[in-house]
């Protein structure tokens, strides 16, 4: 999948240590995303430079987060694979619908946004958000986390 960048963060997803992937190529358009004018050129990140990479720092993160985009189901679901192979926890941000992402990939993920960003409605610190965080392991809203 073509992406433009990746690091370890502590905000996308709560109580954990995160390296997020940024996927690159969202259709969805939402006013002022924050990808949208982006000036960097995104690059082609494979399953096997994720193998590569979470030997590496697998000991030190807790769960991996896919971060919009437009991803390839198939790719999507080789990469949830190697992230489970390290034990590690997943999560996917999207603007799509939980009724859009399919069972096969939800299953295979233990946390998931969903929902378009809506500028005058808010991200997930917003109490007035459309988004919704799912931890879906304990089938359980938990934007609260976030506020
Ligand atoms: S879903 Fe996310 S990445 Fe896609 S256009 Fe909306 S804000 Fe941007």
């Amino acid at each position: 999948m073509k992406i433009y960048s990746e690091m370890i963060t502590l905000q996308e997803v709560p109580d954990e240590i995160t390296y997020t992937i940024s996927v690159h190529g969202c259709q969805l358009g939402c006013k002022n995303c924050s990808w949208a004018n982006v000036n960097i050129e995104p690059y082609e990140f494979t399953n096997k430079m994720l193998d590569i990479k979470l030997k590496e720092i697998s000991n030190y993160i807790s769960c991996v987060c896919f971060l919009g985009g437009e991803w390839n189901r198939f790719e999507l679901i080789d990469m949830l694979d190697t992230v489970k192979k390290y034990n590690l926890k997943t999560c996917l941000y999207t603007g799509l619908e939980l009724f859009d992402i399919d069972v096969y990939i939800r299953d295979k993920l233990d946390y998931i946004k969903v929902g378009r960003y809506i500028d005058e409605l808010g991200g997930l610190k917003s109490y007035s958000t459309n988004q919704t965080f799912w931890d879906l392991k304990n089938n359980e809203i938990i934007n609260r986390k976030f506020h």
